[in-house]
């Protein structure tokens, strides 16, 4: 059992519970494809004033700007999803350093487009690889179509996000497909579980989905990773 907690001091309690009304299903959802519990016996959301989100073990901050959009259409609920999402991908599972970072953000970004996908149809999800997809292409224009596990720096912050978190949900989608559903959602629950409360890298993740597929996912992981 885990309790849901809603603070603020940036809107009235009254409309909170609307603004969050998705987040017991997803919790639950999250945990199904984690095949981890909810790693906390709380999970508070703290609506901020600003239009900036951040996870941490056990609560999220977010952005009073993100309140709006989701009251107007539920289905502009990504930031209540993703930031959940970070509590199994990024804070029990964690990089181990910024070049892998992709583990965080792209995975979390392609679980909110797979989460869209459970709630409102393939096309929701679609839509979100589309956004995606002008990510990677931004990144491309600009020269810096990096692999997902680079080490070097990044010119701006959009580009690390071109990269790490377009780039890593399309690598999931592009996974998702060569393994097909059955083999890859039993591939993320192996690394989930196996690296529950440590540190990760690329590698890693390679290992969990080839012991997973029983395949060699080397020239896959070449073309996207490394
Ligand atoms: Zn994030």
């Amino acid at each position: 059992m885990v309790e849901l907690a809603y603070l603020s001091d940036a809107a009235p309690a009254a409309a909170l519970p609307a603004l969050f009304r998705p987040t017991g299903e997803m919790l639950r959802w999250f945990e199904a494809k984690a095949g981890v519990s909810f790693p906390h016996a709380r999970y508070a959301q703290v609506l901020t004033t600003g239009n900036a989100a951040q996870e941490l073990a056990s609560h999220a901050l977010i952005g009073r700007a993100f309140l709006d959009p989701i009251l107007k259409s539920p289905e502009e609920d990504w930031v209540i999803a993703h930031e959940l999402a970070h509590q199994w991908w990024g804070n029990l599972v964690t990089c181990e350093s910024w070049s892998e970072f992709w583990l965080n953000e792209g995975v979390t970004t392609f679980m909110v487009a797979a989460r869209k996908e459970h709630r409102w149809g393939r096309a929701a999800y679609d839509r979100e690889m589309e956004i995606a997809r002008r990510g990677r292409e931004r990144a491309a224009e600009a020269g810096f179509d990096k692999p997902l596990s680079w080490p070097g720096d990044y010119p701006s912050l959009g580009l690390r996000r071109a990269v790490q978190y377009s780039k890593g949900a399309l690598f999931m989608d592009a996974l998702r497909r060569e393994l097909g559903d059955a083999v890859f959602w039993a591939g993320l629950k192996r690394f989930t579980r196996t690296h529950a409360g440590a540190t990760v890298n690329s590698s890693d993740f390679q290992r969990a989905f080839e012991a997973e597929s029983g395949r060699n996912l080397q020239p896959l992981f070449d073309q996207w990773v490394f």
